[in-house]
């Protein structure tokens, strides 16, 4: 008789108990997981069980303060060596991710979810491009140096940068490609951890903590953006 899949239950039963992981919830345990449905929903489309959803208003606004950021510096010569620095690494970079794909294609054997990852930079080093990269990057950055408490682990928010850019770049596998229309479900479709690990890793090594450097100068930015919208709102009023 193969108790080999008794075993296995018998461990995360021993793990985990009847019900799910996340705190504060009593729903059932889904069979083999930590979590119940709606959670481990969560850990795969947000990158933890518990995290909140980020707004898209949100992270349009810290884009907005990057992008304002940029423009008030583009003759600013130490701006204009931060950017040459980054080009570099960026050029670099997809070399290298080129030279790792292509020698899969050549028949080295590798792990399906890390090629994943490394077309997800494929596709962002050729459908977005280097600003809007950076753009993203620096302004989810802002987001977790202003507010850390808007993500409840370090993963999440390596996670939330990530599958942002991913949908920016459109990078669609074909397993998200709708079978009838042909029309990609990216938006909805989950982000592994090695998918995850490995882009991020190309991504560090791009940009590095440049958007944590820049945080003061960003949160300037924002203030402003703020303040701006401050004043319409109340000038809105008035109108009324
Ligand atoms: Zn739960």
């Amino acid at each position: 008789m193969d108790m080999s899949g008794y075993g296995l239950v018998r461990s995360t039963q021993a793990a985990y108990g009847n019900c799910c992981s996340a705190s504060g919830c009593s729903n059932k345990r889904k069979s083999g997981h930590r979590y119940c449905d709606q959670h481990k929903y969560k850990l795969l489309y947000r990158g933890d069980a518990e995290q909140q959803k980020i707004s898209l208003k949100t992270v349009n606004f810290a884009r907005k303060a990057v992008e304002m950021l940029i423009s008030d510096n583009r003759n600013n010569p130490s701006w204009g060596e931060l950017m040459d620095c980054i080009y570099r690494n960026w050029v670099s970079s997809e070399r290298y991710v080129n030279a790792e794909l292509n020698s899969h294609l050549g028949g080295k054997p590798s792990d399906r979810r890390v090629r994943r990852g490394l077309i997800i930079c494929y596709d962002i080093f050729n459908n977005l491009g280097l600003e809007k990269t950076f753009i993203t990057y620096c302004a989810w950055q802002y987001l977790h140096d202003w507010n850390p408490r808007l993500f409840v682990t370090d993963e999440s928010f390596r996670f939330q940068l990530i599958k942002s850019l991913r949908n920016q770049a459109k990078s669609y596998h074909t397993q998200d490609l709708d079978k009838k229309t042909g029309v990609p479900r990216t938006y909805s479709s989950p982000l592994y951890m090695k998918e995850r690990e490995t882009a991020w890793m190309i991504l560090m090594g791009i940009f590095g903590t440049v958007g944590m450097q820049l945080h003061k100068q960003l949160e300037r930015r924002a203030e402003k953006l703020r303040s701006n919208k401050d004043r319409i709102s109340n000038a809105i009023k008035q109108i009324e």
